[in-house]
């Protein structure tokens, strides 16, 4: 269901703090439309003499997408994921082949810390719901269960658009890889439009480009220990900045905290680091690679991101250690 809100007009010299907390920027009169997608408020801010019919092609695009892509709502994904789960073959339209094979390629590409084939273990840890209730943990003969036969998209096997499961325990999960792959779509389709100064921010994961008056868009990077900003960074040409996070959806299970975010060796949730945050051109590599970085730790994320491609990375800890890629040098503020 999409919510929609008034759109809201900005005045010069105005700072403007998005709903996330995510996202403070001087504006020009610019546009601004909010509507609730993908589990969460996304943001739309735009020139204001950009046509109402390419804002509205933009919403109708992300729409679609939050409601096809669900890993647990009826829609393609779903129906793909009961075909496997019978050992059946389905047939996926070339959008969904292309998001599946783009997927795929980031699971190589992390060395499996980034598993979209994870959505059984998600769904036993009970994240594939709107409501994060407390619980007891899945038990640990469940979770040994799905660890003898691990899920990995390289098991799909393709015909054309007609795809098979060798694994009957894969579940596709987009819900680290959606948002990075819609944020592309959408500034792709407003360049087209001729729009070149734009900001998308879905629940807290933004893409942007251009700029909205002389200067560039500042956004903020959200304190995992407090309602404030750990951060803010003025972004360059087109780029997006995707945080993962295991503040902020979470479940208390057998008194203990578990966060959604997950560590395919383990199969429990990921321990270490907080909060991680990607630049990138690309929000879909910043989106898994944020994930993948998150299930790395402390320890690890360092050399994966090099693997990955992602040279700007911030990444907090439990302890509120914060710590950056030299990519990230000067242009965070305040200073890390
Ligand atoms: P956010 O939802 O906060 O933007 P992520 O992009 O990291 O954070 O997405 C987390 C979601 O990705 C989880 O809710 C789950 O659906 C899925 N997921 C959990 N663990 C993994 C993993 N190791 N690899 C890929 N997807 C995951
Ligand atoms: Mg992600």
């Amino acid at each position: 269901m999409m919510t929609t809100l008034p759109t809201l007009r900005v005045q010069r010299r105005q700072w403007l703090a998005l709903a996330a907390g995510l996202c403070l920027m001087p504006l020009a009169s610019a546009r601004h439309e909010r509507r609730v997608l993908f589990g969460s408020t996304a943001d739309l801010l735009l020139p204001e003499a950009t046509p109402a019919s390419l804002a509205d092609d933009i919403w109708r695009g992300l729409q679609a997408m939050n409601e096809r892509w669900n890993a647990w709502k009826p829609g393609d994904v779903h129906l793909l994921n009961q075909a496997f789960a019978a050992g059946r073959p389905a047939r996926a339209t070339p959008a969904l082949r292309s998001l599946i094979q783009g997927a795929a390629a980031m699971e190589r590409l992390s060395q499996g810390h980034f598993n979209p084939g994870i959505g059984g273990l998600v769904g036993q840890w009970g994240f594939h719901d709107d409501v994060m209730r407390p619980g007891p943990r899945p038990a640990a003969a469940e979770i040994a269960a799905w660890l003898t036969a691990p899920p990995s998209l390289a098991q799909i096997e393709w015909r054309g658009l007609e795809l098979r499961s060798r694994n009957p325990l894969l579940r596709l999960d987009f819900g680290g890889y959606a948002k990075g792959v819609a944020l592309d779509w959408a500034l792709d389709r407003l360049q087209r439009g001729g729009v070149h100064d734009a900001l998308l921010n879905l629940g807290g994961n933004l893409a942007a480009m251009g700029r909205p008056g002389q200067r560039p868009w500042r956004v903020g990077v959200r304190d995992p220990q407090g309602p404030g900003l750990a951060a803010t960074l003025l972004t360059q040409g087109r780029e997006a900045v995707v945080t993962s996070g295991s503040y902020e959806r979470f479940r208390v299970l057998d008194g203990q905290r578990c966060c959604h975010i997950l560590d395919p060796r383990s199969g429990r949730p990921a321990p270490g680091l907080v909060s991680v945050t990607v630049v990138h051109p690309s929000a879909a590599l910043a989106d898994a690679a944020a994930t993948a970085l998150l299930v790395a730790g402390p320890e690890a994320w360092r050399p994966l991101a090099q693997a990955m491609g992602v040279d700007a990375v911030l990444v907090i800890d439990q302890q509120g250690r914060r710590q950056h890629t030299a990519a990230l040098e000067g242009r965070l503020d305040p200073p890390v």
